[in-house]
């Protein structure tokens, strides 16, 4: 049985007249650019590792009424099993990129197998919309697509209503008629949009009536006319090489602002129009927002295993493992990954069948979330007292090692405990860029942000505790005494 796509594929299909800026000029192809080029051919390996023959049963599974397998990220669980298959699947392609690659395909299909397990929340509002979206995943994971999301507004003033901020800041229908609805405005902030094939568009933020102009939810190519990508500064371009930076120079899956510049989407393409409640229940009703950010979480348990590895090898580096203090830090951090890990296995464990669907247990899940954006940034700063200043005292890039007066020179100065002088190089710049350098600060920025600010992440933390539970063990231990009782003198 044959699989869909091959990484030469993918590569293939984003040369697709898309129209991507950076430094103010139109990028050509984003396959060829310094800027993306290393990115795209990181996002075409994860297609060539599935492809392999010794990895089709791990990686691919074969849909309902197809001829050719498709990620497991497209898959539906209809038991526990199932759910612990496929997130072995999504563990391994992230171990592709050390967990570097936060929004691989895996992600936005995850969030579409949600929202199709609650086809009927759309069903109910509009027969037109939910048919729309259903063939929308059957079209997106037959093909097996490398989808991007945008689902936030651009951050303006915050004390407004998303209706009251200036016309075209935040994306709205502007126009429609018999074939589509027209669209104008901007959303943020689409991570790895230059090497996907399409955008789902939605409202994660609660809009309110009157607010229906922004109550929309659909799917466009990339290369849709209209859609003007801007993106953030490449980290890519500006990574020396893959000795200096291996991390930025072929894992920056780039984020951009995406400005839909009248752009018309057609009605097929439609799943929610001008209906502020389902533009929530898109993501909340149904099980949409719990495997999003479920995904989310498998790919965060392979980057810190990955952070707290290059810990353990900082301090034996450095020669520091064996201090009792450190051997205590170290052993924080081994409980922290471990941590990550058990409320993985803990969420798909307790999680229940919703219909026909295994779905993840979902407090489980925002409890994670609330954790781990906190934890990154703190795992980020012990790794970085673990280190001292070895992340700094180092070569100005791998021409230094080309000098003979300077190579005799990093020599004798780069000496190691456990590491040849180029050894040690090589791994305190890969350390470096995993947690110090542009790249690796916009990764801390977006492990706290990319679920949501906190504020968000714990209201859904709140509303979806066992309150009833945990308040009841108080009400029991005041109910089993009493003041009269007390006051009785025969008990004393
Ligand atoms: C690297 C990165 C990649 C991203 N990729 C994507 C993507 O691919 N697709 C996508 O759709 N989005 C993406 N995002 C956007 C992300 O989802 C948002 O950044 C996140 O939801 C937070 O929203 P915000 O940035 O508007 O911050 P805000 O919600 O404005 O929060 C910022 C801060 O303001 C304060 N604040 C604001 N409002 C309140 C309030 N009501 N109560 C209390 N405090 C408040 C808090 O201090 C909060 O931490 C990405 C973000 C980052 C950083």
């Amino acid at each position: 049985m044959s699989v869909r796509k091959t990484g030469a594929e993918h590569i293939q299909s984003l040369r697709d007249g898309r129209t991507v800026y950076l430094d103010g000029k139109l990028v050509g192809d984003v396959t060829e650019h310094a800027a993306f080029r290393n990115a795209v051919h990181s996002a075409a390996a994860l297609y060539d590792f599935q492809a392999r023959p010794e990895n089709l049963e791990l990686m691919t599974f074969l849909p309902e009424g197809s001829n050719a397998r498709v990620n497991r990220g497209w898959q539906m669980p209809r038991s526990y099993e199932e759910m612990v298959l496929r997130r072995k699947a999504l563990q391994a392609w992230a171990a592709l990129s050390y967990g570097f690659l936060g929004r691989s395909p895996d992600h936005v299909a995850s969030a579409l197998v949600g929202q199709r397990m609650g086809i009927d929340v759309f069903r109910r509002r509009s027969p037109d919309r939910a048919k729309a979206l259903a063939d929308y995943f059957d079209y997106a994971s037959k093909n097996d697509l490398f989808l991007t999301y945008v689902i936030i507004n651009p951050q303006s003033e915050r004390a407004k209503d998303w209706g009251e901020q200036k016309e075209d800041l935040v994306a709205r229908i502007v126009d429609e008629d018999s074939a589509g609805m027209t669209i104008r405005g901007a959303k943020m902030l689409g991570t790895s949009s230059i090497m996907a094939n399409e955008v789902l568009v939605a409202n994660l933020q609660p809009l309110r009536p009157g607010e229906e102009d922004l109550a929309f939810s659909c799917a466009l190519p990339m290369n849709a006319k209209g859609l003007r990508v801007l993106s953030r500064k490449s980290y890519e371009a500006s990574a020396v090489s893959i000795f200096d930076n291996p991390l930025a120079s072929r894992f920056d899956e780039n984020d951009a602002l995406m400005y839909f510049d009248e752009v018309k989407i057609p009605w097929e393409r439609v799943f929610v129009y001008k209906d502020p409640d389902l533009c929530r229940a898109q993501f909340h009703d149904t099980q949409g927002h719990a495997y999003q950010n479920y995904q989310a979480q498998i790919r965060l348990s392979v980057k810190i295993k990955f952070l707290v590895g290059l810990a353990r090898r900082i301090t034996e580096a450095i020669g520091t493992t064996e201090i009792p203090s450190v051997r205590e830090q170290l052993g924080t951090l081994a409980a922290q990954a471990s941590m990550v890990e058990a409320m993985l296995s803990g969420m798909e464990a307790s999680g229940a069948h919703v219909g026909e669907w295994w779905v993840p247990n979902k407090h489980f899940m925002y409890s994670a979330q609330v954790l781990t954006q906190d934890l990154y940034p703190r795992l980020v700063n012990v790794v970085r007292e673990l280190a001292g200043g070895a992340l700094i005292m180092l070569p100005s890039s791998f021409r230094d090692f080309a000098d003979p007066q300077l190579n005799q020179i990093i020599a004798k100065t780069q000496r190691s405990a456990s590491m040849e002088p180029e050894q040690k190089v090589k791994f305190l710049k890969a350390a470096w860029d995993a947690i110090g350098s542009e790249f690796g600060s916009r990764h801390t920025q977006y492990e706290m942000f990319y679920a949501g600010a906190r504020f968000v992440t714990a209201g859904h933390s709140f509303r979806t505790y066992d309150w009833k539970s945990a308040t009841g063990l108080i009400d029991d231990l005041l109910a089993s005494y009493q003041l009269q009782d007390e006051l009785t003198p025969s008990r004393h």
